[in-house]
């Protein structure tokens, strides 16, 4: 019976891609083959990824409690979930330990409660980065320190201009975790020009390559809002060359994974890290991907 459904699976798997829309990645028969295996081995066809704003009391809108924030880890960590970076939806999640589920932890804006250190110099264990760090010592084999921080260069509230220390950003990369963009300025980029939203998003990238190391492949929308031609995400701004391969949105509930015919990269679906959000898409929710298919 077993091996009968592994067929049908197969089958319907090769339907699926067949079906798919054609995209550089689909023409190349290799990454076919590599995605009908990945949905043959993994038991979820999404994952969450949890969208963070400030980490501080007391709960709001954009605000998770260092209490709360703690106790989503616990609850990701007893229900299956691992923790990766968003860059990692672009090798299909290599690495992740059989059985589990990938959960992205993203954060907007870099306020300097996100991470920030006390002033004898230690790590402030109530900020984000204090407590996945924390978290992560505590449970060494199976919570690595991943977390993707969307980050502002320059804004008027210089404690948001990169957590009010850019210096740090290469020890967040230091310790296995990615630094993705959110404009240079927060710039909504459904009112701008063209030219002018090449212009924000090539200086962030380059911005964020100077200070962390790594050029960014990935990014938040402000606002999630959108420009009309979305070819701006990748290219050139006079000389400086960048590539947002994976964008994301403010809603949109669990993400497809990227052997998905649903799949679209410059559409990445978040969920908002508050209570209302756990309630419906995790605690109630029958269909949610750590209840994995047999
Ligand atoms: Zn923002």
């Amino acid at each position: 019976m077993k091996k009968l459904l592994a067929c049908l699976l197969t089958i319907v798997s090769a339907m699926l891609l067949a079906s798919c829309q054609p995209s550089n990645e689909a023409k190349n028969p290799r990454v076919k083959l590599a995605s009908l295996k990945k949905m043959i081995e993994h038991k979820f066809e999404r994952f969450p990824v949890l969208e963070y704003h400030h980490i501080k009391r007391p709960e709001a809108r954009w605000s998770r409690t260092p209490e709360n924030f703690r106790n989503d880890l616990q609850w990701l960590y007893d229900h299956n979930y691992y923790p990766v970076n968003l860059k990692d939806v672009l090798t299909g999640f290599e690495g992740l330990p059989e059985g589990k589920v990938p959960v992205v932890l993203t954060f907007d804006d870099s306020p300097a409660n996100q991470y920030r250190y006390l002033e004898d110099g230690t790590l402030d264990p109530e900020c984000a980065v204090g407590i996945i760090k924390a978290f992560h010592e505590k449970h060494s084999d199976d919570w690595p320190m991943r977390a993707t921080f969307f980050i502002l260069i320059r804004t008027n509230d210089k404690n948001k201009n990169a957590f009010g220390h850019p210096e740090r950003l290469k020890q967040l990369v230091d310790w296995g975790m990615e630094i993705g963009g959110h404009c240079y300025s927060h710039e909504r980029l459904s009112e701008i020009s063209t030219e002018a939203a090449r212009y924000t998003l090539a200086r962030a990238s380059k911005a964020i390559e100077e200070l962390s190391g790594q050029r960014p492949v990935s990014m938040a929308t402000p606002m999630g809002l959108y420009p009309k031609d979305e070819s701006v995400f990748s290219g050139k701004y006079q000389s400086i060359a960048y590539d947002y391969k994976l964008v994301c949105e403010v809603a949109g509930g669990f993400q497809p994974v990227p052997w998905s015919k649903n799949f679209n990269p410059l559409h990445i679906n978040r969920i908002q890290a508050i209570d209302s959000e756990w309630q419906r898409f995790f605690y109630n929710n029958s269909k949610a991907p750590h209840k994995l298919r047999n």
